[in-house]
């Protein structure tokens, strides 16, 4: 997995600055602007309680919350943290809603590859699921989804290794919705293990 390191930056990155392949709208911070070395801004304690209060879903089909692994604060390069987890498996696997939300962005990029950007309920947190192989079919920006639906493929698209194929999942606090791709990442990896033991 470290040989990976450094192929993820942009992944990571476009969630938290957009820095990816596409044209950010106008007004978005330049490269550095935001999360670099230095103070980092953090969600609240009433935000985390919240996130606590959500039954999570690992977002991969068939993937036990006991076998997921901590890489959020693993370096991808440059000092840059990853600022997600990723879960390795078999190419074509069900990539699944890891709670409810709505679909707020569908969008190609050279590091994230296929993503989709997911709204929480309330307005105030994004999904973020990166690399996917494929899209489900029909799925598209501004439908509903409840925690547990498809919402594409396990793939290796973007910067990810191809013979690695993985889910890049991160979760960020956001600030303003029409700015989906700038937030202030959150580590899903405690989330997501809420579920251990539980079923
Ligand atoms: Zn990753």
């Amino acid at each position: 997995v470290r040989a990976e390191a450094g192929g993820e930056v942009a992944a990571a990155d476009s969630l938290r600055r957009g820095t990816a392949a596409a044209t950010p709208p106008a007004g978005t911070p330049a490269p550095g602007a935001v999360g670099a070395a230095g103070a980092r801004p953090e969600v609240s304690a009433a935000d985390l309680t919240w996130l606590r209060g959500r039954r999570w879903a690992v977002p991969v089909a068939g993937v036990a919350p006991e076998a997921l692994r901590d890489s959020y604060t693993e370096s991808r390069g440059a000092g840059r943290p990853h600022d997600a987890i990723d879960i390795p498996a078999p190419l074509g696997t069900p990539v699944v809603a890891a709670d409810d939300g709505q679909v707020l962005k569908l969008f190609e990029s050279r590091g994230g590859g296929r993503t989709v950007y997911v709204l929480a309920p309330g307005g105030r947190f994004v999904h973020y699921y990166a690399h996917l192989d494929a899209y489900r079919p029909g799925l598209a920006e501004g439908q509903p989804v409840r925690r547990g639906d498809q919402l594409g493929t396990v793939g290796a698209s973007g910067n990810a290794r191809p013979d690695a194929p993985h889910l890049h999942f991160a979760l960020a606090r956001l600030d303003d919705p029409k700015r989906w791709w700038d937030g202030t990442p959150v580590n899903p990896f405690p989330l997501l293990r809420q579920g251990a033991g539980a079923r």
